[in-house]
């Protein structure tokens, strides 16, 4: 696998792979890397030729600064488990090389009612910098596509808006969620949970999938989310919402009459022994 921390080695390197008429796939990644990254990039290995992956803890996208400060780094473990799935590049870039104008911006970008329902609500200026690194990354790759994970759901619609906005001919693929066996979304953030906290965290996507099984029996079903809410509360979890949804045009509208065919999902975060836990799921149609 080839390492390069900085943008303009790897530039050089991929202009001679485009010249070399090969395809590039690209999976951007902040590390602590699990089996969900790497099926983004066995995704990325069926569809493309050359697959380059990014780790970089983006400082622009945490709104709290204890996250940032407690995200695990496991580089050396991370390149091992990059070269078990034979991946062709690894991008690890500092954030002087990232950010060398400095981390304050004036930059803005219109992602409508995306940024201020869900994960926007709860996590201010996070999309905005989810935004900026992710356009950054494209910029010095240049890939043909971009394997992103549904786990993320409205971090994937801020990418496809990007790319819009953006004018990019850039393929957005969004992958499944890997679990683990007890159904917990594999996440960086699970090693933080106590062992206690561990157990307890897969009542996260029971109660998705009780949403998911009484979907379909009449619009009631929408109070299923309240009761999930108040049900993690009673079993200790601190939710910050359990929301069902309707995708309209790639944004994301509260659901209040019935869905017709429209792609309706779940989604739900809750925090549970000081570490922020979030799931989704599809309940009809696709991204
Ligand atoms: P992160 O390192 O958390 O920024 O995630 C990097 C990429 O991996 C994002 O596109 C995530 O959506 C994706 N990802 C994270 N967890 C999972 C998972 N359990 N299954 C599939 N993809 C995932």
């Amino acid at each position: 696998m080839y390492q390069f921390k900085r943008s303009t080695d790897l530039k050089k390197h991929l202009d001679l792979v485009r010249k070399s008429n090969k395809s590039i796939g690209f999976v951007p990644t902040m590390g602590a890397l699990h089996n969900g990254h790497l099926s983004l990039i066995q995704a990325a290995k069926e569809k493309t030729d050359v697959v380059v992956c990014s780790i970089f803890v983006n400082p622009t996208q945490f709104n709290d600064p204890k996250d940032f400060e407690k995200y695990p780094i496991t580089v050396e473990d991370d390149i091992k488990k990059l070269n078990s799935v034979s991946t062709d590049i690894l991008f690890l870039p500092s954030v002087e090389e990232m950010y060398p104008e400095g981390l304050e911006s004036d930059l803005h970008y219109d992602f409508g009612n995306l940024e201020t329902i869900l994960e926007g609500k709860f996590r201010p200026g996070h999309f905005q910098g989810v935004g900026r690194i992710v356009h950054k990354l494209l910029d010095i790759v240049q890939p043909n596509q971009l394997f992103m994970g549904q786990k993320d759901l409205q971090q994937c619609l801020i990418v496809r808006r990007l790319l819009a906005i953006t004018h990019s001919p850039v393929k957005l693929v969004v992958c499944p969620t890997e679990r683990e066996k007890d159904g917990l979304a594999m996440s960086s953030r699970n090693a933080r949970l106590s062992p206690a906290a561990r157990k307890k965290a897969p009542a996260i996507y029971q109660a998705l999938l009780e949403i998911k099984n009484n979907f379909g029996k009449g619009l009631h079903f929408l109070e299923g989310a309240h009761e999930a809410f108040d049900a993690l509360k009673k079993q200790g979890f601190e939710p910050e919402y359990v929301d069902i949804l309707q995708l309209d045009d790639d944004m994301l509208h509260p659901l209040d009459q019935p869905p017709g065919n429209a792609t309706v999902v779940v989604a739900l975060a809750a925090w549970l022994d000081g570490v922020r836990l979030i799931d989704n799921l599809i309940l009809q149609g696709n991204l």
